[in-house]
């Protein structure tokens, strides 16, 4: 009977007499530890006194009790939150001990903390410069009007890089809201990407590049949300522009796909391809991640905020589509999205 109920419980739990021994565990239990077989003693089950003397506990008071169980694997460590109850069953008493995996929740704790950690000091940043400068206008540079115009130069650049940055974080946290809501708007890809190209011609002129597009004949629609699509590739565009050497050149092709073997279905795909000083590919599974960036001095000296990847990941997530990144070292860069068209 308690092998039976012992077997019905969906995580690893391991029945404990009341003389210290084990009295029965389940199928997870024993994988987790194979040591846990009947009427072995508790110390030798487990080896780590936080748990033993949370069972010894539950067994002497009869009151439920908590602990910490550690488990490591092939350099793998699982942190189980062990929960003691005192049961009786029939003639049976004893320490009813059930682990639940908490590795994920404690590291969504530390992504959040690294997260706050890195937002804080990409704001302090611009924010340490605005303070200096009004300090200065209000003290030393008071009535020096050149000094002064030069000054509001500079903290109108932090200023904007303060608001690029809030403007980014925010458009992530409504792109994580609605993760779940695949976008159902008929949209047409040639269209987006026109707008799209049209806003960064000015840009991308000032720099010098050169971006080559053309509209497909015939209308590809997918299903999406256009706000965030022309993100996605302005996103895209702005990076090739921004990384790519003065007088580069941005191309984008756009191509029906009639079963995209990835997705499995008819898609279109969007490749934006900049001839710029490329990847090395050490960086390419990173590349996505909040604030990761290859050369930081760069980056914020063109005005990036090291989440504009990160927004196109959780965007094309949310169209079911795909990202990929190809690039060779000298040669440039070829960022592709794959869109489903149904
Ligand atoms: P950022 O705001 O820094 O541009 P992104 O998330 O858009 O942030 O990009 C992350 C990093 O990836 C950039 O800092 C840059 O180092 C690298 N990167 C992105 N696009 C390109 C590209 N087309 N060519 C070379 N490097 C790129």
């Amino acid at each position: 009977m308690i092998a039976a109920l012992l077997e019905a419980i969906p995580l690893p739990a391991i029945f404990i007499s009341q003389n210290a021994r084990v009295r029965g565990a389940n199928t997870r239990a024993v994988s987790l530890q194979p040591n846990a077989a009947e009427d072995r003693a508790l110390v030798l089950v487990f080896r780590q006194p936080g748990l033993i003397s949370a069972i010894e506990n539950c067994l002497r008071t009869s009151d439920p009790q908590k602990a910490i169980y550690l488990h490591n694997k092939d350099g793998q460590e699982t942190r189980y939150e062990v929960t003691c109850s005192f049961v009786t069953m029939g003639e049976e008493r004893g320490a009813l001990a059930c682990f639940q995996d908490i590795t994920h929740v404690e590291q969504a704790g530390e992504i959040r903390r690294e997260f706050v950690a890195n937002v804080s000091h990409e704001l302090k940043t611009p924010l340490t410069a605005l303070l200096g400068f009004i300090e200065t206008l209000r003290g030393p540079a008071k009535d020096d009007a050149k000094a002064r115009e030069r000054f509001l130069g500079i903290m109108a650049n932090e200023a904007s890089r303060m608001n690029r940055l809030v403007g980014d974080l925010l458009s992530l946290s409504r792109v994580e809201e609605d993760a779940r809501m695949r976008p159902r708007d008929p949209q047409d890809i040639g269209d987006i990407l026109g707008t799209v190209v049209q806003n960064l011609e000015e840009v991308a002129q000032m720099r010098g590049h050169r971006i080559q597009f053309e509209k497909p004949a015939l209308p590809l629609t997918v299903p999406s949300d256009r706000d965030q699509l022309i993100q996605v590739f302005t996103n895209l565009i702005e990076n090739g522009i921004k990384y790519g050497d003065e007088n580069g050149q941005v191309e984008i092709r756009i191509e029906n796909v009639e079963r995209d073997v990835k997705l499995r279905k008819p898609a279109v795909s969007i490749s934006v391809i900049d001839n710029g000083p490329g990847i090395d590919p050490v960086h390419l599974p990173r590349l996505t991640e909040r604030f990761y960036r290859i050369d930081s001095h760069r980056s914020r000296e063109m005005g990036g905020t090291g989440l504009g990847l990160a927004i196109v990941k959780h965007i094309v997530a949310r169209h079911r589509g795909r990202m990929k990144v190809d690039s060779t070292l000298g040669e440039g860069s070829t960022f592709t999205v794959v869109l489903p068209k149904n």
